[in-house]
């Protein structure tokens, strides 16, 4: 009889943790993937039962009973805790770790499910007349109404309470009136479905058949398509099928900034509710967005990063969005690409992956040019849009104004005095990266890291963007005294004054982090982006990632230098990807665009090919160049980072560790460092590295499956904080 509960735990501990039943509970009643509340110390907690077994780690008296069980059906089928067990293994992370973080927040502490709820607000009245009052007499109520209208009918009430101040109110009063309606999130929208009126490209229907013989079994495909070719409707098409059949879609998206504008737009185009899983929704929001998927009674899955963990039975599609996007990687705690858990998701649930971008990765490209995946490619803009023109501003020897040369002002002058729109793209926000004093030479140093705090002048703040740390604005230098203190060098927020105060007529947005920072903001700068309320645009790549911004006719690139020399093998690979996405927002309507890059290194070789040829003969390139390195994709990688308050402290540990590979590993894993990490002092901590590469993958993965539990035990593991980063994305 298997009576021993193997329970996973929010530990870091690279195990399960045995228990026995509850005391009064037989053994039938216990199924894999529930939850129990267990001892655990002194205190309790939440587990996931994983398995039965009839063997303990530890002697059987001193096993410990579990408490009580919380779900009498399992949260997580046995397949997707099978998935979520596969992917702490690859990952060689803590297990519970892993699977409590693919639980919503609320069940994760042990709580009880949320009873579904009514959340929806729907129009009920399309009476002109009645509107048309109400605009007069109560014109916050209208507002909403407008609003709704414009949303396609329906919101959440936790999108209505975003946009609106004190919305019960005006929520109660619209209700009473009959004009709107509350209901349950699951009930399709009222909403008749709207087929667009153009007919796909070729390319675009090769690419729908393509996919569509496949459905049913794994298979993966690039869908290679330059910015504009409409990869979205590739997407739809596919969605539409795989719906029709009863089974589920998963649609990953990088940004959550990206989500309002495609919810619209799948809503139009699927029938059915959708679950919408990000971070920028509430605990509760998540967590019934979640049910409905993990019940079937949402058939369309769309998120960030986090949703590929989510519990979709009868997976039948999975989309990826931008996937070169390095937001699918998790940078923190339990580190893992969402791109590559869709594939792994979608070869368990035997169904289609589908990774699209404009600028794929080169990871991506090589398992397409060595026929691993299907390479679906569309080459030219959908309907009459057109490429955009690409040139270089040579600013070696200009009197720059703010950053900017007279020819870039005098292009954006002469797009704006034609009444169209330009964007002006800067990937730094804040006001000035330096502080300085002409007297002294005093710089505006982060005192927890190797770097400079950002001066931020509307704040009248000094901050540092890599560890939060600031402080007020200082009127004198705080080394010196003297009242010389200037900013060197720009952000948005000095583009943002500088343009406004050279374009005065011109309207003007900047979407940036700071300037998205409050609620819904973000959604409201970009739609004043949108339907041209206005006509500059200044930002980061907040700017750049995926929008649609039909009246764009000039796109303009501020710096392009800084991503030339990075000390990262990835620098080129990104700055690339950056370019093109950013001059990809230009002339996606009727007219074609224009991009304009300064530079102080105008025969640079990726500049040169970017401009001459294009995203894929860069990339072409840069694969020789990877190949002849023995770098990824052409090896495979492990970063063990390790940090301490003295950095002493944390190379001593990864000296320990390197011994160790020395000592378990045969000659086929390649050991660099310890190191110090390029940026050595963050937040206070000293940070080192020390890289694990192989030619293949699972040399690699059979060797950490022994290594990394072991690390645990080195002498050192104690006196620093240290993780394990397979397949790291980035070496800072
Ligand atoms: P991508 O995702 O590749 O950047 P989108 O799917 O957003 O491109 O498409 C860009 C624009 O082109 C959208 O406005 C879309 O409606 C339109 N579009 C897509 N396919 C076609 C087509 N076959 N004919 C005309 N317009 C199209
Ligand atoms: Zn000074
Ligand atoms: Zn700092």
């Amino acid at each position: 009889m298997s009576s021993i509960l193997r329970i996973a735990l929010s530990a870091p501990v690279y195990g399960l943790f045995d228990y026995l039943p509850p005391g009064n509970v037989p053994v039938e009643r216990l199924t894999p993937g529930q939850r129990l509340l267990v001892p655990f110390g002194h205190a309790e907690r939440c587990g996931i039962l994983v398995s039965l077994s009839d063997q303990a780690s530890v002697a059987r008296h001193k096993l410990r009973a579990a408490h009580a069980i919380l779900d009498e059906t399992p949260l997580l089928s046995k397949e997707h805790l099978a998935f979520l067990c596969w992917v702490a293994d690859y990952y060689h992370h803590p297990p519970g770790e892993v699977l409590l973080s693919a639980l919503p927040v609320r069940l994760r502490k042990g709580k009880p499910p949320l009873l579904p709820r009514p959340d929806r607000i729907r129009i009920c009245t399309t009476d002109a007349e009645t509107i048309a009052a109400l605009a007069r007499r109560a014109p916050r109520q209208w507002q909403l109404l407008d609003w709704l209208h414009k949303q396609g009918g329906s919101a959440s009430m936790s999108e209505l309470r975003r946009r609106f101040d004190n919305v019960h109110g005006v929520v109660r009063a619209l209700r009473s009136k009959g004009m709107i309606s509350l209901g349950m999130a699951d009930e399709s929208t009222a909403a008749p479905l709207q087929q667009p009126a153009f007919t796909m490209e070729l390319e675009q229907a090769q690419a729908v058949a393509a996919v569509t013989s496949r459905l049913g079994q794994y298979q993966a495909f690039l869908l290679d398509g330059v910015t504009g070719s409409g990869k979205t409707e590739v997407y739809l098409r596919l969605a539409q099928q795989v719906l029709e059949q009863g089974r589920s879609v998963l649609f990953l998206v990088p940004e959550i900034s990206l989500t309002p504008q495609l919810i619209r737009r799948l809503e139009k185009r699927l029938p059915g509710p959708m679950a919408v899983l990000h971070s920028g929704r509430s605990d509760r929001e998540r967590e019934q967005a979640w049910q409905l998927a993990r019940k079937s009674q949402a058939r369309v899955i769309l998120g960030t990063r986090s949703a590929v963990l989510a519990p979709i039975p009868d997976l039948g599609l999975v989309l990826v969005d931008e996937e070169h996007d390095s937001s699918y990687k998790q940078q923190e705690g339990f580190r893992y690409s969402a791109r590559d858990m869709a594939l792994v998701r979608a070869q368990r649930a035997d169904c289609p992956v589908l990774l699209g971008s404009a600028t794929p990765s080169l990871e991506s490209l090589k398992n397409a040019m060595d026929g691993r995946y299907g390479w679906l490619r569309l080459t030219r803009r959908a309907g009459k849009a057109q490429s955009p023109r690409m040139q270089l501003l040579d600013i070696r020897n200009q009197r720059l104004q703010g950053g900017l040369s007279p020819a870039l002002l005098l292009a954006l002058e002469e797009v704006l005095s034609r009444g169209r729109q330009a964007m002006v793209f800067l990937n730094r926000r804040g006001y000035a990266p330096v502080l300085t004093c002409y007297s002294c030479g005093w710089l505006s140093d982060c005192p927890r890291c190797d770097a400079r705090q950002t001066m931020h002048r509307r704040q009248g703040k000094l901050v540092c963007h890599h560890c939060g740390n600031e402080r007020s604005l200082p009127q004198h230098c705080p080394s010196c005294g003297s009242p010389e203190l200037h900013p060197l060098g720009q952000g948005t927020e000095q583009l943002e004054q500088i343009l406004q105060q050279r374009f005065p007529e011109h309207p003007l947005v900047r979407i940036d982090r700071d300037a998205a920072s409050t609620k819904g903001s973000l959604d409201q700068l970009l739609a004043q982006a949108r339907d041209g309320r206005a006509s500059l645009l200044v930002g980061t790549q907040m700017l750049a990632k995926g929008h649609h911004f039909p009246g764009v006719a000039l796109v303009t690139l501020v710096d392009v230098d800084g991503g030339l020399f990075g000390a990262d093998f990835r620098a080129a690979e990104r700055m690339a990807q950056l370019i093109i996405q950013v001059a990809g927002r230009a002339g996606r309507g009727k007219h074609p665009g224009r991009v304009l890059m300064q530079t102080r290194f105008p025969d640079h070789p990726l500049l040169q090919t970017l401009v001459n040829e294009d995203y894929a003969a860069f990339a072409r390139e840069a694969l020789k160049e990877r190949v002849q390195a023995e770098l990824p994709p052409c090896s495979f990688q492990t970063l063990i980072r390790a940090s301490a308050t003295r950095a002493e402290t944390a190379e001593g540990f990864l000296q320990q560790a390197a011994a160790l590979v020395k000592k378990m590993a045969d000659q086929e894993i390649q050991v660099w460092g310890p190191v110090p990490a390029p940026m050595q002092k963050r937040a206070g901590r000293y940070r080192s590295h020390l890289l694990l590469q192989a030619g293949q993958r699972n040399l690699l993965q059979r060797f950490l499956g022994a290594f990394v539990p072991a690390l645990s035990s080195l002498p050192d593991a104690g006196r620093v904080r240290w993780s394990v980063d397979v397949d790291p994305l980035d070496l800072y």
